[in-house]
């Protein structure tokens, strides 16, 4: 297909908002397109250069696009910058600039030269990349330059999602969504739009059967649905294995041979971040070939406790990884098996799976089978459940003996029953008002609205922000918590003060005032307990109780120690409720 044929499409796509339309005219397109050009198409239209679990980045920014174009269209920098000032938009500025003519490039054409874009890397990157696409440019229509500068540059827009995308197939051989079924099955399965349309295209809806569990694929991730107690649980599933929902990161973990790959819920690729776990899967998975499933967290080797998610979180970041993967090492507790050597095991009953994963885990220090307990019995449930919410876990996870691995669905094969968040925070906090900020909306009218709330760093003697809080008092209050605060108001922050956020007024540091609040979180925007770049700890939906605590003074107020401890202790304190 020519790329101009393309960009027709593409202009009709543009043009519509209504997903019905879009559906139709990706039926036509899907229609016209040839076997050979349907995965870039999709591809493109999505703006990528193949499935979404394989990272591209094309490293053009708005910078090398302004570049090359000048180049292309022989139009000095800051004419093409004018004109981008104008428009909003590198897309309709490549329009304007290049002429009506260009050398009638094909799909594949322009597919390949992106390709090669993204993959130029090394000495002299920038450059190259940048004569690449002017070069590409130069050969362009002003109407496909449009369409192709924008793809780079992430401004296509044309808001196609998956469903549409697969409707659009379906659309394409029976001008309907009739088949939308069978190309969702085949979706869930490989992740890849690309592959399961060209399977369509070429050899019709039955041949998409053919497409299986493959390993270097994910499988769109099985989904639990929620029960409201034990007894619920056992009317849906009766018989059924109970496991522990233990809060970390989910892992897809693919492996072949030596090679590892882990792919996050969402089929992001995570291995650089979890070299740990890829290291434990070499040595304890006894398989040439497998595909399981696991929650990664983080743990303390000394005692082999697993932490709180707020520690595991502390792994997910692009730098320090090794400086993470010491001091937060990660253990895998499997629990579902996909693929093993050869054979597909997605239709095996869950009974199966998980006996036969727990039969090719090596005792190791980096990978464990989930532990379970079959029962039936709604009493022992229930003890399960408290056993592991006192253990600080999330809750459990049920499962249906017999069921297969659904990829991609949500049902009642897993059910989660998780402890209630709304309960609060053992303690209440004690913090010192250190700021406040003007309200808005109804509180306009007190010129208040909330309060910048600190507790004390014993150790640096600070006042480090933990909340900014808007909640507890009355009409009646808010008026005379301001009085009081404006005779204490200062020009500037105060210098025993430890601030990210900035109040529209700052306070000495005076009134003391007891707060409730559901749980401690980390936070990047208060200063309490944070350490150079880590996230500070703040208070998660606080309201105050009572007015000020007159018996306190600053330096009474609750101090970054104690709120760690809080923060430590919080899981079970929260779930005794
Ligand atoms: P969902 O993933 O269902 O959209 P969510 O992201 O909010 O919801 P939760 O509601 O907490 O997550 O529950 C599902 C998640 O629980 C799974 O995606 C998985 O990461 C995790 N999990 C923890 N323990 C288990 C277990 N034993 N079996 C299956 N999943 C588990």
């Amino acid at each position: 297909m020519r790329f101009s044929k393309l960009v027709d499409y593409l202009a009709q796509l543009e043009a519509t908002t209504k997903r019905l339309e879009m559906t139709a005219t990706l039926g036509a397109l899907f229609k016209e397109a040839s076997e050979e050009d349907i995965a870039p198409i999709i591809y493109l239209t999505q703006e990528r250069l193949g499935p979404a679990f394989e990272p591209i980045d094309f490293g053009i920014g708005e910078a090398l696009a302004a570049e090359a174009l000048a180049k292309a269209s022989g139009k000095d920098k800051d004419a093409v910058k004018k004109l981008y000032k104008q428009h909003g938009d590198y897309g309709i500025v490549a329009e304007k600039l290049l002429g009506e003519n260009g050398k009638r490039l094909t799909v594949a054409q322009v597919f390949e030269r992106l390709k090669q874009i993204a993959t130029t890397s090394g000495e002299g990157t920038v450059e190259n990349k940048t004569d690449l696409l002017s070069d590409l440019l130069q050969k362009l229509a002003g109407r496909e330059a449009r369409y192709v500068l924008r793809i780079p540059l992430g401004r296509l827009r044309l808001g196609i999602g998956d469903p549409t995308v697969m409707e659009g197939l379906s659309w394409s051989k029976t001008g309907d969504k009739s088949l939308r079924a069978p190309i969702e099955r085949a979706y869930n399965v490989c992740s890849d739009l690309g592959q399961v349309a060209r399977v369509f295209k070429a050899e019709g809806v039955d041949a998409l059967a053919k497409i299986q569990v493959q390993v270097g694929n994910p499988v769109r991730m099985a989904l639990a649905e929620r029960a409201k107690n034990a007894e619920d649980i056992v009317t849906r599933l009766g018989k059924c294995a109970i496991e522990s929902k233990y809060d970390g990161f989910r892992c897809q973990v693919h492996k072949r041979g030596d090679e590892v790959r882990i792919f996050s819920r969402n089929l992001e690729e995570t291995t650089a971040m979890f070299t740990d776990i890829v290291d434990g899967i070499r040595k304890q998975i006894k398989a040439k070939t497998a595909i399981l499933e696991g929650e990664a967290l983080s743990y303390d080797p000394e005692t082999g406790e697993f932490h709180p998610f707020q520690v595991t979180m502390q792994r997910k970041r692009k730098y320090d990884l090794e400086e993470m993967t010491v001091k937060f090492p990660l253990r895998l507790v499997a629990f579902d098996l996909l693929y093993l050597d050869g054979k597909d095991f997605t239709g095996q009953g869950y009974a199966k799976r998980h006996e036969t994963l727990a039969s090719i885990i090596a005792p190791g220090e980096r990978v464990e089978i989930s532990k379970h307990l079959v029962t039936q019995d709604a009493k022992e449930i229930e003890k399960y459940f408290m056993d592991a919410i006192t253990s600080g876990l999330e809750g459990i996870m049920a499962k249906r003996l017999d069921s297969r691995y659904q990829a991609g669905a949500r049902n009642f094969n897993w059910i989660k029953l998780k402890r209630s968040y709304q309960g609060h925070l053992s303690d209440t906090v004690d913090g010192v008002v250190v700021g406040y900020l003007r309200g808005r909306g109804m509180r306009a009218r007190f010129g208040i609205g909330a309060l910048l709330v600190a507790v004390y760093d014993q150790k640096q003697d600070k006042f480090a922000t933990i909340a900014k809080i808007g909640t507890g008092f009355s009409d009646a209050e808010w008026p005379q918590m301001r009085a009081l605060l404006d005779k204490i108001a200062v020009a500037q922050k105060p210098a025993r003060v430890d601030a990210v956020m900035e109040p529209d007024v700052w306070v000495e540091p005076r009134y003391v005032i007891e707060m409730q609040a559901d749980e401690i979180t980390r936070s990047p925007i208060h200063t309490a307990g944070k350490i150079g770049d880590e996230p500070g700890y703040a208070l998660r939906f606080p309201r105050v109780i009572g007015f000020i605590r007159t018996d306190k003074k600053a330096e009474d107020a609750t101090t970054v120690k104690e709120i760690l401890k809080m923060f430590e202790k919080q899981g079970k304190a929260a779930n005794e409720k």
